[in-house]
């Protein structure tokens, strides 16, 4: 079907008829879901302000029917877009009118712990928590740790390189994957890295972690496994100012100390988490700063002693240690849930997710404030400030058409100022559909193709996942008429790629 064409009703039942029956003869047919009340609960992903029925939604339950669900819809020229828990920010995962979601929910077989080589082998619809809970018998846990932890699965950090509070120390997705059996669009089975510690070739394994469901589906992975720190101490900072906040970040690092978690909230997020959960927060505070430190007990007296020192001499005006493992998950439970904190103040929020160099913290968040009256909407900030990864939450109506459209265009302007200070329009979220558009701001027209070569190299029909991740020239020069002046992108004084 050509997207730029509306089809009929008609045309779209008839293509969904001939494609249900296509699927019915490699899959179950519990397998198979086409009636509209049947998709409906996947017609988005975490992005809920987008929304599309697609024409069926495949779950498989073998890696076979993956390989031969994607054969089929090869044959018949039908896009497809992967599926984990649909926990995603960015809409990654949002349908396509005439094409399939294929859900990998069901392949969730936890195949092997490996408490020798520290390992875990496991199926793509495995939940993140669920491999550390595996591998809690044997002394050993899987690292990197998203806040959505308890539902999103393992396939679906792999497709966005996802991250988490302990990510600063531990290193993201990509850190801490060793192997990936994947299938082509076109069926064929490939696998990606090795279970040695290093393996031939080019390193095709990173080109796929992040690539969004772009590049092949994946149907197993095999994770490294660290032994669980002896203790883990937290400590809680207040400021009285969000720049000295930003400015202790920096500090901390600059110090040579790398906690096992940086995280800082500012005062519209503490006051609406405390509400929640009651997590004893400074709420006269500007900003508050959760610094972990995890380790043997003496590495960790020891940091904790540091990093006291750096935050007292950047200005913190109270500090507080955590004295038990429950008081410390008491700290960081305001943190882990900030997010649904905001739903409960507000109808609608809209997550962003860039980054900027530590010392940009401070600055950034002062343009946020500005942008606020700007937009005539409140902001709350919660995010991982050792990795200057940073997480605005916009809150807004979404019954409100105008509304909406302020947030997006605040939440736009928020990373476009995140590449003004040098960063990133994503740091772990994806791009998505959400951030499609200021891809063009970011990168110029010759990396952009560079992109849909790498693209083209692993999906030459280019059905897998198709409208993602990385915007088409004609899609630059669409929304170029709103940014680009006299030919110059904003910004062209930075390095690009
Ligand atoms: C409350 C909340 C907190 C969050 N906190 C964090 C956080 O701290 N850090 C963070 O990084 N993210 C966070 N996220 C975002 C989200 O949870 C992650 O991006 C997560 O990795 C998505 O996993 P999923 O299984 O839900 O994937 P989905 O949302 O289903 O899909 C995400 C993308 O992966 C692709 N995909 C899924 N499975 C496969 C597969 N098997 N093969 C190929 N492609 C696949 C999809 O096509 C899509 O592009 C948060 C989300 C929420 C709602």
């Amino acid at each position: 079907m050509n997207a730029s064409v509306e089809p009929s009703l008609e045309a779209i039942a008839a293509r969904q008829r001939e494609v249900v029956q296509a699927l019915m003869t490699v899959v179950p047919t519990h397998c198979l879901l086409y009636r509209a009340e049947d998709t409906a609960p996947y017609e988005c992903d975490g992005l809920a302000a987008y929304r599309q029925l697609p024409l069926a939604v495949v779950l498989p339950e073998t890696e076979s029917q993956v390989q031969h669900v994607l054969q089929t819809c090869y044959r018949l020229n039908v896009p497809v877009v992967p599926r984990g828990a649909g926990t995603g920010l960015s809409g990654g995962a949002m349908p396509l009118r005439d094409g399939i979601v294929l859900s990998l929910a069901r392949l969730k077989k936890i195949v092997n712990i490996d408490p020798y080589a520290r390992t875990a082998t496991v199926q793509p619809g495995v939940r993140n928590l669920a491999i550390s809970e595996a591998a809690a018998p044997y002394g050993l846990y899987y690292a990197p740790d998203p806040s959505s932890q308890i539902a999103c699965t393992i396939g679906g950090n792999v497709a966005e390189n996802s991250g988490g509070v302990h990510c600063l120390k531990y290193g993201l997705t990509v850190h801490n994957v060793l192997r990936v059996r994947a299938v082509t669009m076109e069926g064929e089975l490939v696998e990606f890295g090795s279970l040695g510690p290093d393996c031939a070739g080019l390193d095709l394994l990173a080109v796929l972690i992040g690539s969004e469901g772009m590049f092949a589906v994946v149907t197993e992975v095999t994770v490294r496994l660290i032994p669980k720190p002896q203790v883990a101490q937290v400590i809680m900072a207040s400021f009285d100012d969000v720049v000295k906040g930003g400015d202790a970040v920096a500090a901390i690092i600059a110090a040579g100390i790398v906690p096992a978690g940086l995280e800082m909230m500012d005062k519209p997020a503490t006051h609406a988490v405390e509400e929640f959960v009651q997590a004893g927060y400074d709420l006269d505070a500007q900003a508050i700063l959760l610094c972990e430190s995890d380790g043997t007990p003496e590495e960790v007296a020891d940091e904790i002693v540091r990093m006291t020192a750096v935050l007292r001499a950047h200005g913190a005006t109270r500090i507080q240690i955590s004295r038990s493992e429950t008081e410390r998950l008491k700290f960081w439970s305001g943190r882990k849930n900030a997010f649904p904190a905001a739903g409960r103040i507000s109808p609608d929020y809209y997550c962003m997710d860039g980054t900027v160099p530590r010392r940009a913290i401070g600055p950034l968040l002062a343009r946020i404030a500005e942008m606020e009256n700007q937009y005539g909407l409140r902001c709350m900030n919660v995010f991982h400030a050792g990795d200057g990864n940073m997480h605005p939450l916009i809150l807004f109506n979404g019954n409100d058409p105008d509304e909406w459209r302020r947030a997006e265009a605040f939440g736009t302007q928020i990373l476009e100022a995140c590449v003004a200070f040098g960063g990133t329009l994503t740091g772990e979220h994806g791009v998505g559909i959400a951030k499609i558009d200021s891809m063009c701001v970011q990168f110029c027209a010759q990396e952009r193709d560079a992109f849909l070569a790498v693209k083209r190299a692993f999906d030459p029909s280019g059905l897998l996942n198709p409208g993602k991740g990385i915007p088409t020239r004609a899609r630059c020069a669409e929304y170029g008429r709103m940014r680009v002046h006299r030919g110059l992108l904003p910004h062209p004084e930075l390095p690009r790629f």
